[in-house]
């Protein structure tokens, strides 16, 4: 550590405890990556308060030594978004883990950021209630870092992301201000939606150290069915038609081509089932009534056979439903487990043009002789579109990379869409992000960054060019 940095680990240590302050470099190894291939940066501390005072008072030193600070949720984030790229100060969430409370009457859950998204969801299941954003990482991701990413994932296409939950904030700005944005009520229109522009931040505009999130009824009754295509174009087209041909509106409509279960496969050793398909479908269908659910999917059912399904199979219990989701969940990292090394984009079109997306995907994989596999929230346009390494060599793979990733990121944009769906930009996307926003837009975003941390010392390195 340098001079400065040894005055400002004495005021650190004067403020909090020791045991909340890490400067042992092998520990500080685990903060400095997230789940982003290829991606490290050690910081020079990490911090791990056990209580936003304490995160406020951190904040207000970095300020004043000119240090820069990463929020960290759980790391599970795959753009980078929590590697600290300009060294500093780590602030980990992961003390602040508790469920303050659950209000079934307001339909509200008040929690600490660094509960684990899956166990929030089961505890407001206990009250029959329901949190419905629903990653794949649900059992790792923090509830902080998904209301930084406004993170997506399978429900998304039924009851939106986490943009849609996001009620109410406590927040550390900087130069180490806390602040209480939103609430139990409903509706709020007093003034700027500061939580909307909190929301999907990266960590770069303000350190949420609570926050409430809107609950609805826990659906009593679901269904999930697996079919399987002769071709990834039939069941896109397939999944494409559910709602105006059967006026069923699923909760999770998700999409793997064949190469991607045999993936799968491999990574479990399991037999999945139809797992000889081309391509696969899951489409779920949830309700309050189980008369009207099993009327939704067995018009579903029959729509998939009558569009070109070879099988249709019906996990109508928590048993098939937990081993059929197992299976989607597995897939980033099954794919690493085949190719350590990958590129994941997450672009999102409008769901029309997501035909002419994976094959365009699949013509630019051709052109540069790369394995390039796709999967994901098919009802939503958001496709995982993975380019795997394999054998090339590191000048080869560093080349692929430059040359194939602008060509799938401009496809998007070209099909109305954009770079990113649901990762983020964190500091991957950073150069690709005039793509998908024009100057005069990336200019009043940096005057936003600008106003809220004039010194710009909140995850540095993220989000812009
Ligand atoms: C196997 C796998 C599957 C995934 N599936 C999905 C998916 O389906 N949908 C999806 O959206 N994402 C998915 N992700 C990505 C990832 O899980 C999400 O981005 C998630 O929201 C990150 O949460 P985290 O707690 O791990 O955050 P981190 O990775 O720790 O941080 C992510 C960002 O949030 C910021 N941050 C974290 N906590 C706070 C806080 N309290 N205040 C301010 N900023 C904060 C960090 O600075 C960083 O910029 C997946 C990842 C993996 C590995």
């Amino acid at each position: 550590m340098g001079e400065l940095s040894k005055r400002f680990l004495q005021d650190i240590n004067r403020i909090l405890p020791s045991d909340c302050v890490i400067t042992e470099r092998d520990i500080l190894t685990k903060y400095s990556h997230d789940e982003t291939p290829e991606l490290k940066a050690i910081p020079d501390m990490a911090i791990v308060p056990d209580n936003s005072d304490q995160i406020e008072s951190v904040v207000r030193l970095c300020y004043e030594y000119d240090v820069p600070i990463t929020p960290r949720g759980a790391g599970t984030g795959v753009a980078g978004g929590a590697v600290p790229i300009n060294g500093g100060v780590v602030i980990s969430l992961e003390r602040l883990n508790k469920i303050i409370d659950i209000d079934t009457r307001n339909l509200i859950a008040t929690v600490q950021p660094g509960v684990i998204t899956g166990i929030l969801q089961h505890a407001v299941a206990e009250e029959n209630l329901y949190y419905p954003p629903d990653p794949a990482s649900v059992d790792s991701c923090s509830i902080g870092g998904n209301v930084a990413t406004a993170a997506g994932g399978m429900r998304a296409f039924k009851y939106g992301t986490t943009k849609k939950s996001v009620q109410g904030l406590e927040v550390i700005f900087p130069p180490g201000k806390k602040v209480n944005l939103g609430g139990k009520m409903i509706k709020d229109v007093a003034g700027y939606d500061l939580i909307g522009i909190l929301t999907g931040s990266e960590g770069t505009l303000g350190i949420f150290t609570q926050i409430m999130v809107r609950l609805v009824q826990l659906p009593t009754f679901s269904v999930d069915l697996l079919a399987g295509f002769d071709s990834i174009d039939k069941a896109i087209q397939t999944a494409l038609s559910i709602v105006p041909d059967t006026g069923v509106y699923p909760c999770a409509m998700e999409f793997m081509e064949g190469d991607i279960i045999q993936m799968v496969e491999t990574f479990l050793d399991k037999k999945i089932p139809l797992s000889s398909a081309n391509s696969q479908l899951i489409v779920s269908i949830d309700g309050m009534d189980e008369k009207m659910v099993e009327n939704s999917y067995f018009r579903v059912g029959e729509h998939l056979l009558n569009c070109g399904a070879h099988d249709v199979l019906v996990a109508s219990n928590r048993f098939n439903s937990e081993l059929l989701w197992k299976a989607r969940r597995s897939i980033r990292e099954a794919i690493r487990h085949r190719s350590p090394d990958i590129a994941a984009e997450d672009v999102a079109v409008p769901p029309t043009r997501t035909p002419e997306l994976i094959r365009g995907v699949k013509k630019i994989g051709d052109e540069h002789n790369v394995e390039i596999v796709g999967f994901g929230h098919i009802g939503d346009g958001n496709i995982h579109i993975d380019m795997l390494r394999n054998r090339l060599s590191d000048s080869q793979w560093e080349q692929k990379k430059n040359k194939v990733i602008p060509e799938i990121l401009r496809l998007a944009v070209q099909l109305e869409g954009t770079i990113t769906g649901e990762h983020g930009i964190g500091c991957i996307k950073r150069k690709y992000f005039h793509l998908a926003k024009n100057n005069f837009v990336i200019e009043r975003m940096r005057k936003i960054k600008q106003a809220l941390d004039s010194k710009g010392l909140l995850n540095p390195g993220k989000v812009f060019p």
